[in-house]
């Protein structure tokens, strides 16, 4: 029998996660706030839906690709002013919780807290709904080619479940946990990825001023120990063309050094480097607003040598 999936959340990743599962011949629902980005999807072969009742009833799994935390929480257990709908005013308190039938399985790729994934999972299971948290890396690209990399928190035998869907829309899954472990993985991984940015920025600036270009320092660093996502990825892509459209945004990163902090606060750890590469971050929001691509970050390094106009 054919999974029909439902995607809620059909911005830069849940919209090429939408168009990925439909391409893999699933039936798949899609629901957004935005009218803009449910047209997009319509356009990839998703069947865009008005309202999250409506999507529920017609869905075995469920993809939450949503901003933030408190999104996943509204939308699961309700809350106020929970958007529920593409119309502007009907924001009311039906949630998923209310509105889901038992056996559905949600999976929740969401760059989210442990917290959230560990009380929603608990909530839905009362009325025998599964959670799992599955965040992404891979960008949208990767979420639009189904090439992304996942780190999940998950019960072996929901997982096992859920596998023909995330098998589809990613390249590597790696189980971490139970519930929430994905959420604590992902953090990790992006308090590296925001040190790895700023890092390779000082390495860039430092070579070019030494007289070494910035190509060819990244050449020998890919060849060398000292390299990262941010020295094969990010600035070969997003930096030195200075394009700057990677498709993740500097609020969105911003969210997640700050969860990196709030993570290790509650464990009672000092992490210099991580706190200094917090501030930097912090301190950033004084040029940099959070619609900006995370990677203009290095500006504050060099802007000569990486602002836009140079
Ligand atoms: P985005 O802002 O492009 O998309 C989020 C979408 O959710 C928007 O279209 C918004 O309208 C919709 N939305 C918000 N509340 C909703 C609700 N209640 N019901 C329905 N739709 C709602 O964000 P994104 O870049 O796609 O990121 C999504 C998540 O994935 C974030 O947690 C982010 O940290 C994570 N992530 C992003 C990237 C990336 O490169 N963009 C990479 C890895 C992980």
């Amino acid at each position: 029998m054919t999974t029909t999936v439902g995607v809620i959340g059909l911005g830069n990743m849940g919209g090429g996660m939408a168009a990925t599962l439909a391409r893999h011949d699933f039936p798949v629902i899609g629901f957004d706030l935005s009218q803009a980005a449910r047209d997009k999807a319509a356009a990839a072969g998703v069947a865009p839906i008005n309202s999250l009742a409506e999507l529920l009833a017609k869905v075995e799994v469920v993809i939450l690709s949503l901003p933030k935390a408190e999104h996943v929480e509204r939308l699961c257990l309700g809350g106020e002013d929970v958007p529920v709908s593409a119309a502007a005013d009907d924001h009311q308190a039906e949630s998923l919780l209310a509105l889901a039938r038992p056996g559905l399985i949600v999976i929740d790729t969401t760059t989210s807290t442990p917290e959230t994934s560990r009380k929603v999972a608990a909530a839905l299971a009362t009325r025998g709904i599964d959670f799992i948290d599955a965040p992404v890396s891979g960008g949208p690209k990767g979420a639009a080619s189904g090439s992304m990399s996942m780190v999940i928190g998950a019960e072996d035998e929901v997982l096992a479940r859920a596998m023909p869907v995330l098998e589809a829309m990613s390249g590597s899954r790696v189980h971490v946990g139970r519930c929430g472990a994905g959420n604590v993985a992902k953090i990790a991984n992006n308090m590296l990825a925001a040190c790895h940015l700023i890092s390779t920025a000082e390495a860039v600036a430092m070579a070019a001023r030494a007289g070494v270009s910035p190509e060819k320092l990244l050449e020998g660093v890919n060849a060398g120990s000292g390299r990262s996502g941010a020295s094969q990825v990010m600035f070969p892509n997003w930096v030195i063309n200075k394009a700057y459209d990677s498709g993740f945004t500097m609020g969105l990163m911003r969210k997640d050094v700050g969860l990196a902090s709030d993570l290790a606060q509650q464990l009672g750890m000092e992490l210099p480097l991580a706190h200094a590469v917090a501030q930097l971050w912090d301190a950033s929001r004084a040029t940099l607003d959070d619609s900006e691509d995370f990677c203009a970050i290095v500006q504050r390094t060099d802007q000569t040598l990486f602002g836009h106009g140079a």
